[in-house]
């Protein structure tokens, strides 16, 4: 095993994001330091299975573990309530008690909707979160926002519960397919833009994708400092929806077929055009985010009509009353909210829409 680092979350009694090499045949040995119970539920998907559990439970055991697993079919659409009550009853048939643990094993669904079922199991037992996409990697795996979608929407039933640690084996992104690991860079890509115009740079220089282990070192970081001031989204988290307000938009008119972090792409190439437009950035840095995003392959616009993105924001869950609070860019490293009036919205999607 070879740890790069080791990331402190400070919510709630706080936990480690240990961030290596070579840690799912190690994940016993790290777990049984930090755990009491000697009982765990691995619940992963379909594609994630054949690659990695049979590694994950033969290290558990050789600690001393007692492993179940339960395996979902892969994808969004799994990411709802009959899989969330099928994991519960698995936690129940594999007598877990209220001081056992379950594991994610896999990308952002996986991790969702098992820190859903174990927030719900017994009023709420532990879990560790094991990342095994990019994506999960440098978002959802830290900050405890878990959930399901519902058949009106996405993520509309969850919870906030912090998972007891998270264990990244960067080594698991190798078996990813090259379109899989560009979607979770579109998160680091709005990090490196909101924050960190360093990291921004490697995606410039098209050497991020030679770098995980700095690219998620960096994110999780950033991460973490934001969800500690803010742990439950009520101010400066919501900073990291830059782009999704777009992105949520064109994910659900494509049914879902676009997945999130290409969508967040899409979402922040026009949040970056809109901003040039308003006066916000100069075109220069909104060029400047295209060409990131071209370098790790990922798209920065959609052919969806303004009003017709601007019709599903106006449904989307994080609205206000009067409108809906976006991100604006400034610059790399810098951003601001504003609120934007229901009537405004598809003149600022149809802004950013817009090519020069
Ligand atoms: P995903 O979990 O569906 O994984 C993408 C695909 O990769 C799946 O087919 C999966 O089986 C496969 N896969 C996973 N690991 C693999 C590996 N190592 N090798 C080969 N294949 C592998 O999707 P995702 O992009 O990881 O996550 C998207 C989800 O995350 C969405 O549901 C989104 O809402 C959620 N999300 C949550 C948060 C949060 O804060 N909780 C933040 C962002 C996104």
């Amino acid at each position: 095993m070879d740890i790069y680092s080791t990331v402190r979350v400070n919510v709630g009694s706080g936990y480690d994001v240990t961030i290596g090499r070579g840690i799912i045949d190690c994940c016993g040995q790290l777990l049984s330091g930090l755990l009491s119970t000697r009982r765990a539920a691995v619940v992963t998907d379909s594609n994630v299975q054949p690659l990695y559990l049979e590694r994950v439970v033969r290290s558990l055991e050789a600690d001393g573990f007692t492993v179940t697993s339960f395996a979902f079919e892969a994808g969004e659409l799994s990411k709802n309530i009959a899989t969330l009550g099928k994991i519960l009853e698995f936690f129940a048939q594999s007598g877990l008690t209220r001081k056992d643990c379950a594991i994610a094993l896999g990308g952002g669904v996986v991790g969702d909707i098992t820190g859903f079922a174990a927030g719900c199991y017994m009023r709420g037992i532990d879990y560790i979160q094991m990342p095994t996409t990019m994506l999960a990697a440098i978002d959802s795996s830290v900050g405890g926002k878990t959930a399901i979608d519902l058949e009106t929407g996405k993520n509309l039933a969850g919870l906030f519960i912090q998972p007891r640690a998270v264990l990244c084996d960067v080594d698991c992104m190798s078996t990813l397919s090259h379109e899989i690991y560009a979607d979770g860079l579109a998160e680091a890509v709005k990090a490196g833009i909101l924050n960190d115009p360093e990291l921004f740079a490697l995606f410039e220089r098209g050497e991020a994708a030679d770098k995980p282990e700095i690219v998620i070192d960096r994110c999780v970081r950033y991460k973490a400092g934001v969800v500690e001031q803010d742990e439950k989204e009520t101010g400066l988290r919501k900073m990291l929806n830059l782009g999704h307000t777009p992105a949520h938009a064109i994910e659900k008119l494509s049914d879902y077929h676009i997945p999130h972090g290409r969508a967040v792409a899409m979402g922040l190439g026009i949040m970056a055009r809109a901003s040039a437009k308003r006066g916000c950035c100069s075109t220069e840095c909104a060029a400047r985010i295209s060409r990131a995003l071209a370098c790790c392959g990922l798209p920065d616009n959609t052919d969806y009509a303004p009003d017709d993105m601007a019709a599903v924001a106006a449904s989307d869950k994080k609205r206000t009353a009067g409108g809906v609070s976006v991100v604006l860019i400034r610059d790399i490293g810098d951003c601001i909210f504003e609120e934007i009036d229901l009537e405004h919205i598809s003149g600022l999607f149809a802004d950013g829409l817009e090519q020069e």
